[in-house]
């Protein structure tokens, strides 16, 4: 069981390559592009650099155990910690900074909504509580394999939901759930959350409430050198394990024998064999095009999408001193916007707009005085572009209301990515950034597995499978399906 063939070289496709190679496997990694990264790559426009896709980095913890466990990174890799996470900007002129500093927090929740703090206070201490009590059980193994359900360990996940149990809500939605965190802006800041995930807040389950733990209790960095700092570390580090890495090179089919994997067909017709494979690829279009013979998880196949998004990337020359490097400028009615994006299929005419700056803690990455923005509105999987110009107008006119900056003034260079070319350049089922969306009670145990069940060797990790997208998710991925692979498929 020496050779592993994974394809797709995403976050979750990096990381199961180093942890195979560190555990001694011969891995080859297959992927269509013509480089690394998937959704995490960058771009190069004049004398602006962009970060395509992921902006947020928390829980880099995760990060760090891959590369230290594979010896260390290959690459320099460093990051800090911000003091702040977010700034909020609210249609009426209302402006809020998430400190980092709890006690700088509680302070600003009070100048900014007039309110006491304690309310939100405690609901974050329940997010923080809720997060230990689940984490070991939804996070950290896989919800489908026997040994995760074994006496010991399903003990040892009661014991952690007993003592968080003030903080588990089973029943509730999540905006239900967040009706208690005081403030109806701060209601709406911690709704937010459910798109980590691509979710609707007023459908998603309470359960979703540990998310800004991540962000609030256990901070949020920024890499130094941006964002594809991560895709390099991994990339430098997979190569020096002596990962074989085959970039422009789709996979066409997983090739099976008498009920086991055999290896994968690539796009040029050569078999490349293998005793176990990994898809780090969407799930839906691994079953549909590269199993076209093996019964397909249909349920799960068909679940709802989690959002996609339009990013517009545009080098802007202007100071813009009121922005940091995450800034949210608010849709006037936040429910609205979520009834577009999942029963319309559209995108509200007044959407929340997500303004990152990397260049705020990459100042090489834009000139001095200017800024590389990454400007992204939610978007339904599957968007049809035809409203684009419309689109552009009403951000760009948002963002002068909302901050007096016109940035079609200050315009050096612009590239626009739509779901579509989401789902064209990282093969995603329709451009979705999360796989399915979290927006039912027992929508976590609606993950595709790590491990297949029919098919012996087979294996999944990435974003649209178990236990879900963003990057801490993925690499948390990787680590349980190397860990199945170490169990079922031993060397
Ligand atoms: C615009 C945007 C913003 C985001 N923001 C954040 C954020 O701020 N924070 C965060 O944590 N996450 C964010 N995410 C989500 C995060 O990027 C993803 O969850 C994560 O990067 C997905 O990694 P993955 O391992 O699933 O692989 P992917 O990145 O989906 O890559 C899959 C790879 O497989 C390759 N592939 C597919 N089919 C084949 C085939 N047949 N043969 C060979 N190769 C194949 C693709 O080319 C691709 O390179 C964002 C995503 C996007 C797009």
């Amino acid at each position: 069981m020496n050779r592993v063939a994974i394809i797709g070289a995403g976050i979750g496709g990096l990381a199961t390559a180093i942890r195979a190679a560190t555990s001694g496997r011969q891995v080859e990694l297959f992927e269509a592009a013509p480089e690394v990264g998937g959704k995490l790559r960058q771009l190069s426009l004049g004398d602006y650099r962009f970060d395509l896709g992921p902006s947020l980095f928390t829980w880099p913890q995760l990060l760090m155990d891959t590369l230290e466990q594979a010896g260390g990174a290959a690459a320099p890799f460093s990051f800090v910690k911000l003091d702040r996470s977010c700034h909020y900007f609210w249609p009426d002129n209302t402006r809020f900074t998430a400190w980092s500093d709890q006690a700088k927090l509680a302070a600003e929740i009070e100048r900014a909504f007039d309110t006491d703090a304690q309310a939100a206070m405690r609901h974050l201490q329940r997010s923080a509580e809720g997060f230990e009590a689940t984490r070991g059980l939804f996070l950290e193994q896989s919800l489908h394999e026997a040994s995760s359900w074994t006496l010991a360990r399903t003990a040892q996940h009661l014991r952690a939901a007993w003592r968080g149990r003030r903080a588990l809500p089973l029943t509730r939605t999540l905006s239900g759930w967040n009706a208690r965190a005081g403030h109806p802006k701060l209601q709406q800041l911690f709704n937010r959350y459910a798109t980590y995930n691509g979710s609707d807040p007023y459908r998603a389950p309470a359960m979703l409430h540990v998310i800004p733990h991540l962000e609030f209790g256990m901070g949020t960095f920024a890499p130094e050198g941006g964002m594809h700092a991560i895709v390099e570390a991994l990339h430098q580090t997979a190569l020096n394990l002596g990962v074989r890495i085959h970039t422009d090179t789709p996979v066409s089919r997983i090739l099976t024998t008498a009920g086991q994997v055999s290896g994968v067909r690539t796009a040029d017709g050569k078999e490349r064999p293998a005793d176990v494979v990994v898809s780090g690829a969407d799930v839906t279009p691994t079953y549909r095009q590269l199993l076209p013979d093996q019964r397909a998880p249909e349920r799960i196949l068909s679940a709802e999408s989690s959002t996609s998004g339009v990013i517009f990337y545009w080098g802007v020359r202007h100071p813009a001193p009121d922005l940091h490097l995450h800034n949210i400028l608010w849709a006037q009615d936040y429910r609205a916007e979520f009834k577009a994006l999942f029963q319309d299929e559209s995108i509200a005419e007044d959407p929340t707009v997500y303004i990152n700056i990397g260049s705020r803690t990459s100042p090489a990455d834009a000139p001095e005085g200017a800024g590389n923005w990454f400007v992204m509105v939610n978007a339904p999987a599957g968007w049809e572009t035809s409203g684009l110009d419309h689109l552009r107008t009403r951000v760009m006119a948002k963002i002068q209301r909302m901050t007096g900056i016109d940035v079609a003034a200050h315009l050096e260079c612009e590239h626009v990515l739509t779901p579509a070319d989401i789902a064209t350049r990282t093969g995603s089922h329709m451009g979705a950034l999360y796989g399915p969306a979290s927006n039912r009670p027992m929508s976590a145990f609606l993950r595709h597995r790590n491990r297949d069940r029919k098919l012996k060797g087979l294996y999944f990790v990435g974003g649209s499978v178990h236990p879900g997208g963003g990057i801490p998710l993925c690499l948390l991925g990787a680590r349980i399906t190397h860990e199945l692979m170490e169990q079922h498929d031993p060397i």
